[in-house]
């Protein structure tokens, strides 16, 4: 049967204030419960939003990193809805025409392949936090109120759950690469919700999955359910559910409310937001790959090296001080990968000239790799050597060749 999967993924920015208020961002959690807080957050009558400058360059970063367009005028709307962790009573959000970006895509292999859609991303604040006690009190910590966040909503053109799998690391690893947020799921820096639908039925919700490995999980429950219910002759209802990922299987939670519900109207207290001349300066896995490969770094390797951040932006840095590319990804991705701290680039750059001019031997600079570690001196291997010239090697070759003519006959 054909399925079809959409995902909406919240992402907590890295900004150094809140979204519409001059309140601290905490979005790492470390602070006391109810310290980042002011009127404006808390949601008092009578006060005013202004738009945070960053989270506003976030998202247009990430919309140019995704292929989205950008709208040129930027719009936000009220989301009217009341639920404890909402203190006004809706959300300021953005809706449909004047998101920030919109129509882009993200490939779904670092060398292209499938493409998934980008409907529309978008930057909106996020609610206070809940935390349930053993006690089955809900607290509430406004910390978390008015933190930048952006929605990102994807076509429906997901067919399995290997390629959610494969959309959620690469938009991950994209948006780490922007440093615009660290995206650690289980602080709940992104968030996932699942759309899934199974032949022409209605579409099932699963809500705030908090791993990626998770979401993978409750699809596969989800659509084997689903399939099931088919086949026995039942209707699937549109609802919304909830992974539970100790009894690994989804609860209908509540069926669908309708857009409708919360009669979205423009924010009277935000003017529209022009956006012109664009030009900033990014990178992502995708053109990092191909840069990579292009000087002659085998595709697994490279592969491997753009996925780690950390290997990526020390291969950067060994390129910068002239590396054999070659040589250093095959160094970097056999011994580096496994090492604590890594050597000076500048080190690596050098041994694996050496190494290219056939001056050090690749095995004895493996090994050298190996015990001196981060300590990688090439000046001391060099000292510990016996190195010969270009001429003495040359001597030692005549030799041989009066010795052995026979040799040098045979090839
Ligand atoms: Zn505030
Ligand atoms: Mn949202």
């Amino acid at each position: 049967m054909k399925v079809k999967i959409g995902l909406e993924i919240h992402l907590e920015l890295k900004t150094k204030s809140k979204m519409f208020c001059a309140c601290k961002n905490d979005y790492d959690y470390e602070d006391e419960p109810n310290v980042n807080i002011c009127p404006i957050c808390l949601g008092y009558p009578g006060v005013l939003p202004t738009v945070n400058k960053k989270a506003i360059e976030y998202a247009i970063l990430l919309s140019k990193a995704l292929n989205c367009k950008i709208s040129e005028k930027i719009q936000f709307y009220r989301k009217n809805y009341f639920y404890p962790d909402l203190p006004k009573g809706y959300q300021i959000t953005q809706y449909k025409v004047g998101s920030i970006g919109y129509d882009g895509y993200l490939y779904l292999n670092l060398d292209g392949g499938k493409k998934v859609g980008i409907d529309r991303i978008s930057l909106e604040e996020d609610t206070a936090r809940t935390i349930q006690t053993e006690k089955d009190e809900i607290l509430l910590d406004f910390n978390r109120s008015g933190i930048p966040l952006i929605e990102i909503v994807t076509k429906p053109d997901m067919e399995n759950p290997k390629e959610c799998v494969k959309f959620l690391e690469n938009l991950r690893l994209t948006i780490q690469y922007l440093n615009i947020s660290d995206a650690n799921m289980e602080k709940g820096q992104m968030r996932v919700d699942v759309n899934v639908s199974v032949e022409d039925n209605e579409r099932v919700e699963i809500k705030n999955v908090n791993s990626i490995r998770e979401v993978e999980n409750a699809l596969y429950y989800e659509i084997n359910y689903q399939i099931e219910q088919i086949k026995a002759g039942k209707k699937i209802k549109r609802a919304t559910k909830m992974w539970d990922d100790y009894l690994k299987e989804t609860r209908e939670m509540r069926r669908k409310e309708t857009e409708d519900d919360y009669r979205y109207f423009p924010e009277p207290d935000l003017p529209h937001i022009q956006i012109k001349d664009i030009d900033l300066v990014f990178k992502t896995p995708f053109k990092v790959y191909e840069e990579i490969v292009k000087l002659g770094v085998q595709k697994d390797y490279a592969e491997i090296i753009v996925r780690d951040l950390r290997l990526c932006n020390y291969f950067e840095n060994f390129l910068k001080h002239s590396g054999d590319a070659i040589i250093g990804s095959n160094f970097i991705v056999n011994i580096l990968k496994s090492f604590d701290k890594l050597p000076e680039p500048k080190e690596l750059a050098k041994l694996s000239i050496l190494v290219k001019e056939n001056k050090i031997p690749n095995h004895i600079a493996r090994q050298k790799l190996n015990e001196m570690k981060e300590n990688l001196n090439v000046e001391n291997i060099l000292k510990n050597m016996d190195i010969l010239s270009d001429k003495e090697v040359e001597e030692i070759a005549r030799s041989l060749i009066e010795k052995f003519p026979e040799a040098l006959k045979q090839k």
